[in-house]
């Protein structure tokens, strides 16, 4: 099971932009995901890198 620490150990790297890495991290997903691509509904986990996202976005547009 590829999992949210992986995606989330991605995005925390470092190496590159952070935001493109989470929504990166978010479209591998949900192209992998059975679950979101069955109906178009996030799971959990898209849900949690789609919160990572924002907060990346988020934290690039404070600077
Ligand atoms: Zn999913």
């Amino acid at each position: 099971m590829t999992s949210v620490n992986e995606a989330v150990g991605a995005v925390a790297d470092g190496s590159g932009d952070p935001v493109a890495a989470a929504r990166l991290a978010y479209e591998q997903h949900a192209r992998a995901c059975r679950q979101c691509r069955a109906d178009g509904a996030h799971c959990a986990v898209a849900k949690h890198l789609l919160r990572i996202h924002n907060n990346a976005r988020r934290a690039a547009g404070a600077r």
